[in-house]
């Protein structure tokens, strides 16, 4: 952290250095990234993501959202609209933030200047799809907001979350892996702690949880050390095979 700098991580575990969260999915052709976060140019270059089908959002928060002009990479090679999916107030948000980016551009009569998206509106537990891929929204409590979490298949993506009720858990019944945002060992008011993750972890049962979105207080080794090896956390450019 700019403010507070390695915290009780290793300066010298690469794993210990990490970007915003952000989640890239791959499945027969279909690619879904969910958030973008302001640092998603380093993300798709390091990664080498040269397709976008479609952006889901969990919530607004900006350490998620600011990134967006970074998708105008995508728009000039893609040379189409990206479509955008999340709550009617992420969706707000970024309209309102980024409105150039919902104004067309004539592709015949001009070059390709910003970023282009198309918005569409979700709602927890009403499942859509993104070409062949079966997205299942759920509604995470986030303390200043509800945030959405999003299962498909056999994968789970929940970050920003303190709270999760029944409703969650029925979506979530019977995934193999599960990302869960994890800040801190200690609890905190809007966000998921060591504690929490573990609570659910007994209730969802998965093959396998990694945690992610961790602060200062969260040190690679010293979790792989503490936690049973069906935990582990994540790290930036972790590729999971599901
Ligand atoms: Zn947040």
């Amino acid at each position: 952290m700019v403010s507070r700098g390695w915290g009780d991580c290793s300066p010298s575990n690469p794993k210990n250095r990490r970007l915003r969260s952000s989640v890239f999915v791959s499945d027969k052709g279909t690619d879904i990234l969910i958030d973008s976060g302001p640092d998603l140019r380093e993300q798709l270059l390091s990664a080498g993501i040269r397709n976008i089908d479609a952006v889901l959002y969990t919530h607004l928060h900006a350490d998620h959202t600011d990134g967006v002009n970074e998708l105008r990479e995508i728009n000039r090679l893609t040379q189409e609209a990206i479509p955008i999916y999340g709550d009617t107030a992420t969706i707000d948000s970024i309209y309102t933030r980024f409105d150039y980016a919902f104004k067309d551009i004539d592709l015949s009569k001009e070059a390709l200047y910003h970023v282009i998206l198309q918005k569409n509106i979700i709602n927890p537990y009403i499942n859509f799809k993104v070409k062949d891929i079966e997205i299942k929204p759920f509604s995470q409590n986030h303390c200043f907001m509800d945030t959405l979490g999003f299962r498909m298949g056999d994968f789970a993506y929940s970050t920003d979350a303190v709270d999760l009720d029944e409703k969650a858990f029925e979506v979530l019944k019977g995934v193999k892996v599960w990302l869960v945002g994890c800040l801190s060992l200690n609890p905190h008011p809007s966000h998921a702690g060591l504690e929490k993750v573990l609570e659910w972890a007994k209730i969802v049962n998965p093959e396998q949880i990694y945690l992610t979105h961790m602060s200062i207080g969260m040190d690679y080794d010293t979790l792989c050390q503490m936690l049973p090896t069906n935990i582990r956390p994540a790290y930036d450019g972790m590729v999971i095979d599901i």
